[in-house]
């Protein structure tokens, strides 16, 4: 299959808006600025935007794609490529601790397809040990909600979720002519670099993830209606929050706090 016969089209169920724009390219590639010690994981490498560029540092870089006509493509095109591996798969089905160890954290990337985005963010998060750090290219809403703080609209579950393990930088915006076919939003760059510890550790984070489930259930009523199955409202004036709070009054310390005092 020669480069210039290779003709897709665009798969709407995929996600599929695929990187035009050499600039955005080259500013994406130098903000991950890979290294050749680099253990590189791109997810949905499409028709090889971006995975071009990364094999050209001598990475090591697996790549996971869903398609299989991209996926033959890849695989033929770089058939000389020692340092690639493609895995035909879909990457939420995807146990990362065969592609992860402790002892070389590997670096994730990837243009993903925004109809996954946040269950696939969900997903990685069991993985943090394993993982370096995560640069995404994402739906501008998507990456403001992960970055925002309390008080403000974009704030909740997934806010809370992602700042409790990574720090959050959003990078740059993308706009939709980037992309071919464009897609109808604007997009942006964000990286996510898990810490060295969470802000204040928890005995299971899958706590937190159900307390938020409850306490975000209904965002206009107080944290007293919506948390009423699992905590008081003495009990959390005890903890220094005003149960006439609403959810997104409370910062990530407060839902800690109360995490912890139910654990
Ligand atoms: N990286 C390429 C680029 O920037 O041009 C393609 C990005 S496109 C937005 C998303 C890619 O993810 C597509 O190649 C699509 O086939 C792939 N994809 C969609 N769902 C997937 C899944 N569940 N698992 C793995 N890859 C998936």
């Amino acid at each position: 299959m020669s480069d210039k016969k290779f003709k897709h089209r665009a798969r709407k169920r995929f996600g599929q808006n695929f990187l035009t724009d050499p600039t955005i390219l080259e500013k994406i590639i130098k903000a991950i600025a890979p290294d050749s010690v680099d253990k590189i994981i791109e997810i949905g490498p499409g028709q090889g935007a971006l995975t071009e560029l990364i094999l050209g540092s001598d990475v090591e870089l697996h790549a996971i794609e869903i398609d299989r006509d991209l996926a033959a493509y890849l695989r033929e095109k770089n058939a000389d490529k020692t340092n690639f591996h493609l895995h035909e798969n879909d990457v939420l089905k995807v146990d990362f601790n065969s592609l992860l160890s402790d002892t070389q954290p590997a670096r994730i990337i990837g243009n993903l397809p925004y109809n996954i985005s946040t269950p696939l963010i969900f997903h990685l998060l069991k993985y943090l040990p394993g993982i370096k750090d995560m640069l995404f290219m994402l739906q501008l809403e998507v990456v403001e909600r992960m970055a925002a703080l309390p008080n403000s609209k974009s704030y909740g579950r997934l806010s809370i979720m992602v700042q409790y393990f990574c720090r959050v930088e959003k990078l740059f915006n993308v706009p939709p002519s980037a992309f071919s076919p464009a897609p109808k939003v604007e997009s942006a760059i964000v990286k996510l670099t898990p810490h060295d510890l969470a802000p204040d550790e928890l005995a299971t984070p899958d706590d937190l993830t159900n307390l938020l489930r409850q306490a975000f259930a209904h965002r206009r009523k107080t944290l007293r209606n919506n948390l009423s199955s699992l905590i008081s409202a003495d009990e959390l004036e005890s903890l220094n929050i005003n149960p006439g709070l609403r959810p997104e009054n409370l910062s990530l310390d407060d839902y800690v706090r109360i995490c912890k005092h139910l654990q």
